[in-house]
């Protein structure tokens, strides 16, 4: 049995990560974090429950529970206290939430580097989201053109999309010619945003859940690689895979497809 915390246990995703937790056979929930939210029973957070469990303000709850892995789904703010304290307690951390840049990474690369606890960052733990952005790198080098809509609910802080951002980067990098995609605008941001050369459109509406649409254009064709989070319950594959490799890969592991055994691109 791996013991598990989660921080962020009374938002939108750690409510979904301690259900889930708490429904597999091979992990354990020892503790939930979650300071607004402290003192009430997790059977409050994730419905009927034999666990007797009370939700703790801070996480340095985790040693006397005895924890062994921290899933972070905080924000972009606190993320990056919880991930060093995690290390400093010697807890893997299996990190899913949004706003870690490039400098955060090199941080927790070489605080993790010969460590006792190991890291795992990825901005999209959908299975469909990575294979997704993996064909949209592999369609790139064959089509000349393409654009990103992602689509997100309303309540998203950032925008565009992480996920968008990493795919419009991967494609940029596979790319065998450099390409700047038409601009031209009668009202300023109709063209989206540019990154690396491809046009990026957020859309902010109630009802979605994670959405991402990547369209090609080529001589007399289109060609649309579109993947769909339904149900935050999509995240909860990848999440329970990196909770149980996480011992298993020292250091710093960024994105999910390592973890899938996937070979990289
Ligand atoms: P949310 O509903 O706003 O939940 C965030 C939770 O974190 C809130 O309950 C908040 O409590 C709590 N929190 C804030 N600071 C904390 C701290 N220091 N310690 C413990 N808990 C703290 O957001 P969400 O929709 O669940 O998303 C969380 C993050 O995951 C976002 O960054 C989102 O982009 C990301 N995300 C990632 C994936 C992926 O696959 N990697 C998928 C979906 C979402 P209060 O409300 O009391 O402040």
């Amino acid at each position: 049995m791996i013991r598990v915390g989660v921080l962020g246990a009374a938002g939108r995703m750690g409510r979904t990560v301690c259900r889930a937790v708490a429904g597999d056979p091979d992990l354990s929930l020892v503790a939930a974090i979650n300071p607004s939210f402290a003192g009430h029973a997790i059977a409050e957070l994730i419905g009927p429950t034999e666990l007797d469990l009370t939700v703790s303000d801070d996480l340095d709850v985790l040693p006397s529970a005895a924890a062994e892995v921290g899933v972070d789904f905080t924000t972009p703010d606190a993320v990056m206290g919880n991930v060093r304290r995690l290390l400093e307690l010697g807890i893997h951390a299996v990190v899913g939430t949004t706003g870690i840049g490039p400098k955060d990474l090199s941080e927790l690369e070489l605080l993790a580097r010969g460590g006792r606890a190991n890291v795992v960052v990825a901005s999209n733990f959908a299975i469909g989201a990575v294979l997704m952005q993996r064909f949209a790198a592999e369609a790139a080098r064959f089509f000349p053109a393409a654009e990103i809509v992602e689509l997100h609910h309303e309540g998203k802080l950032d925008a565009p999309s992480g996920t968008a951002r990493a795919t419009a980067e991967r494609m940029a990098k596979a790319r065998a010619t450099d390409r700047t995609a038409p601009s031209s605008e009668t009202i300023e941001g109709a063209r989206g945003a540019d990154v690396s050369g491809i046009r990026v459109h957020a859309v902010r509406l109630p009802g979605l859940v994670a959405h991402q649409e990547v369209v090609f254009g080529g001589a007399g064709e289109t060609l649309t690689i579109r993947h769909d989070s339904l149900d935050r319950q999509s995240f909860m594959p990848g999440v329970l895979f990196a909770i149980k490799a996480v011992a298993e890969r020292p250091g710093l592991t960024v994105g999910l497809e390592p973890i899938l055994g996937l070979d990289p691109q």
